[in-house]
């Protein structure tokens, strides 16, 4: 290894011995609360994530514990945590871990990567965090690290560029100390690395950083391709009958097994009239009332338009596949954010 690049190194875990970051899971040795955390944390903020992960290390003190509950109740704990295939993955996984490793989470990097919902990232987090294993972790903040400080200019979403950047990193990696590097290196990119406001003036890599000496930390790293960002329209009818409502387990993609409203979905929002002429006339001399609000919802590839429309039956609805809840025991069921949203001002 070259002396730039073991400079960079000791400089990074001797600016780790100075930080004060105390989080939960910093520093323990169970791999299953090292997993826990790790996928917590996954597109979300440490601050964010600090509750969820305090309230599944509670609720699920053991892996048999998460193996065992009912899907619902991981998927309520998770609600507002959003990527919803991390919870469902998670409760598979600990089924696995329980079924196949008798309970024990795997101690081998292969074995631990081949679980569903463990990439190389979870992976190197695990094994090197948890059994002391020579594994280099690599996510946007290791990336941006290293593509700022070594002056990488190659795109990182490009397998050329992931390639460089994983071959940097576990060349870099000190053998022997890979969990206090790892920890140091995320801990770095997050506070002092940051992807906008990078805090150079008081930086200790400054005088060697590229990025920092060509002037170029905002540009670096390079990203080739731009997120592509579907909208969507859902017209959401929520059929309520005295102080019942009607609710349904959504069977795939994004929000599989959390419950939603009746839904269309459309190339457009409906407007009142078209819902009408979608009705059976019977139905539609069902209905009391009619209001609508409308409610939006970002996620990482698609923007959700929501149309909410609020139809008071004066007859119970004959629908199959919905549940039948009382208003009042919303609350206990698991729902996307957006519609959390709307039953806690709308409903
Ligand atoms: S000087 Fe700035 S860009 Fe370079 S490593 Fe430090 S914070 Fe990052």
């Amino acid at each position: 290894m070259t002396k730039e690049k073991e400079l960079f190194v000791s400089t990074l875990i001797k600016w780790s011995r100075t930080i004060d970051r105390p989080m939960p899971w910093k520093g323990i040795k169970n791999p299953y609360f090292i997993w826990l955390s790790e996928i917590i944390l996954q597109q979300t903020r440490v601050e964010q994530g600090m509750n969820y992960y305090l309230k599944f290390t509670k609720a699920y003190p053991k892996v048999e514990d998460l193996a065992n509950a009912p899907i619902e109740e991981v998927l309520k704990h998770w609600e507002g945590l959003g990527y919803y295939s991390r919870a469902r993955n998670l409760h598979h996984t600990a089924q696995i871990i329980v079924e196949k490793y008798n309970g024990i989470f795997p101690s081998n990097h292969a074995d631990i990567l081949s679980l569903k919902g463990i990439g190389p990232y979870t992976a190197a987090a695990i094994a090197s965090f948890a059994y002391d294993l020579p594994y280099a972790v690599v996510d946007g903040n290791v990336i941006r690290v290293l593509s700022r400080y070594f002056g990488i200019d190659t795109a990182f979403d490009i397998p050329a560029g992931r390639k460089k950047f994983d071959a940097l990193a576990a060349e870099i990696l000190p053998k022997n100390q890979s969990a206090i590097y790892n920890q140091a290196i995320m801990d770095f990119g997050a506070t002092v690395c940051k992807p906008a406001a990078a805090v150079c003036s008081s930086c200790v890599m400054q005088k060697k950083c590229c990025a920092y000496q060509q002037d170029k930390v905002e540009l670096w790293p390079i990203k080739a391709n731009k997120t592509k960002v579907e909208t969507k329209y859902f017209n959401y009818f929520v059929l309520a009958y005295k102080n019942k409502c009607y609710i349904k387990k959504r069977e795939n993609d994004f929000w599989k097994d959390l419950y939603e409203f009746y839904l269309m979905e459309d190339k457009q929002l409906w407007s009142i009239d078209k819902l009408s002429k979608f009705a059976t006339k019977e139905e539609w001399q069902r209905t009391k009332a009619i209001t609508f609000i409308d409610l939006t919802q970002k996620l990482s590839h698609r923007d959700i338009q929501a149309r909410f429309f609020t139809i008071e039956l004066n007859k119970k609805p004959a629908l199959h596949d919905f549940i039948e809840v009382d208003k009042s025991n919303m609350s206990k069921f698991a729902f996307p954010k957006i519609i959390n949203s709307y039953i806690e001002n709308y409903f």
